[in-house]
């Protein structure tokens, strides 16, 4: 079995799997780095009998109207992915309109995207030109699949995965098989406690909104979103939000078989404001006691309009939810203090402060999930510390460290 990586090997962004078995051909994930401008990963083979989407982050599914050219090509996922993907792709081509660069695929790529999703669902098996896959829940967000490939070994692609359940999503139930693909964002570290983060993050907003500031909490559109939601679910305050979030809340409600809880889930979206207009949102930015909104590392989107408002008020608070990517607006947020916007550059006088809300596994759930799986074999992609899990479990299986490009065997 050959295994080729398009990108997203040795870093997060732009992940694509080859795997060339039994003279077949398989794709797993095709995504872009959504940097500014994004970059892409390698192209396509030429032929590709069926693609598999782990979920629909933009680094997993931003380049899936790109596999739809292919002739044929059936691209596997399940429900909520499918409609997601249909979502961040017709947006992406508005952010490319806006900021100016060449979208890689057009309006039309995405329609016919449309007519090549085959759906699937955790807990079943898709069979498609002697193709057979198993299909296992990956937790980190609502329709995230782990796959199984049943060739000349049992292949385990991860996707992201999160072994703990949260309010959103219950937890991953990763299959056992012969070889494992493995995401290693958090290899080397750990998360701090999950209750603990919740409820600083709790009293850090409910102390802003008593000294009478706002709590602006960026967060990624697509699952962070919502569990911030769910976080401060019945605290009481006057919760806004804002950006793309607010579409794929409709997709989740839609999909309720996803979710931990859905009417849970459904009752938190109800309980707070969603900005619909410029209006409501000059509304929200004066008077909302917290607002939930992108973009999550504050490069654009609405987040911008409530910082403007607000980054002179020292009672006001920025409390970031999300991973930082270096040359992003958060992470200089973070190391020095400031934000560009335009050009200009700001010093926000409120609060800011950082609370780790990843739906990724921290280093020992991704150890446990090597050793639940009984895999021989360790393909590590998906992050920049690889060498940390590598170090830690060499005596007890082989443990691959590709690079973009290079063909292997498994
Ligand atoms: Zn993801």
């Amino acid at each position: 079995m050959e295994l080729q990586f398009l990108g997203g090997a040795s870093e997060i962004g732009s992940l694509g799997l080859v795997v060339r078995d039994q003279g077949r051909t398989i794709l797993f994930d095709y995504g872009i780095t959504p940097s500014d401008p994004p970059s892409y990963p390698r192209p396509l083979p030429s032929t590709i009998d069926a693609a598999f989407i782990s979920h629909a982050h933009l680094d997993h599914t931003g380049m899936s109207p790109i596999v739809s050219r292919l002739p044929k090509t059936r691209i596997v996922a399940t429900a909520v992915t499918t409609a997601v993907t249909d979502l961040l792709a017709r947006d992406n081509l508005k952010v490319a309109r806006l900021e100016g660069y060449l979208p890689p695929y057009t309006s039309d790529d995405i329609q016919t995207l449309r007519s090549r999703f085959t759906e699937t669902d955790p807990g079943g098996s898709v069979r498609h030109h002697g193709i057979e896959v198993d299909v296992a829940p990956a937790g980190h967000i609502p329709g995230a699949a782990m796959f199984r490939y049943r060739g000349a070994k049992d292949l385990i692609f991860s996707g992201d995965v999160l072994l703990q359940a949260t309010h959103l999503v219950p937890a991953a139930e990763p299959p056992k098989g012969d070889v494992l693909v493995m995401e290693s964002t958090y290899a080397g570290r750990e998360h701090p406690d999950r209750k603990v983060t919740e409820r600083e993050f709790r009293e850090k907003v409910a102390e802003t909104v008593a000294r009478g500031g706002q709590a602006i909490v960026p967060a990624f559109a697509v699952g962070r979103a919502q569990e911030v939601l769910l976080a401060l679910q019945g605290t009481g305050h006057d919760i806004w939000l804002d950006g793309m979030a607010k579409k794929v809340n409709s997709i989740y409600l839609n999909h309720p078989r996803y979710l931990a809880d859905s009417r849970r889930f459904r009752r938190a979206v109800e309980s707070v404001h969603t900005v619909a207009s410029s209006e409501e949102r000059r509304h929200a930015a004066r008077e909302g006691e917290v607002i939930i909104t992108t973009g999550g590392m504050l490069d654009g989107g609405p987040v911008l309009t409530y910082i403007a408002e607000h980054y002179k008020d020292p009672r006001s608070s920025i409390l970031l939810t999300g991973f930082q990517v270096d040359g992003s607006n958060g992470r200089q947020l973070i190391d020095q203090g400031t934000i560009t916007v335009d050009g200009v550059t700001i010093r926000p006088e409120c609060e800011v402060l950082k609370f780790d809300f990843s739906a990724h596994a921290g280093h020992s759930d991704l150890i446990r999930i090597v050793r639940d799986t009984g895999a021989k074999t360790l393909v590590l992609m998906h992050g920049d510390q690889r060498e940390a899990l590598a170090d830690a479990l060499r005596g007890e299986l082989d443990v691959v460290l590709p690079e973009n490009g290079h063909r292997f065997e498994v």
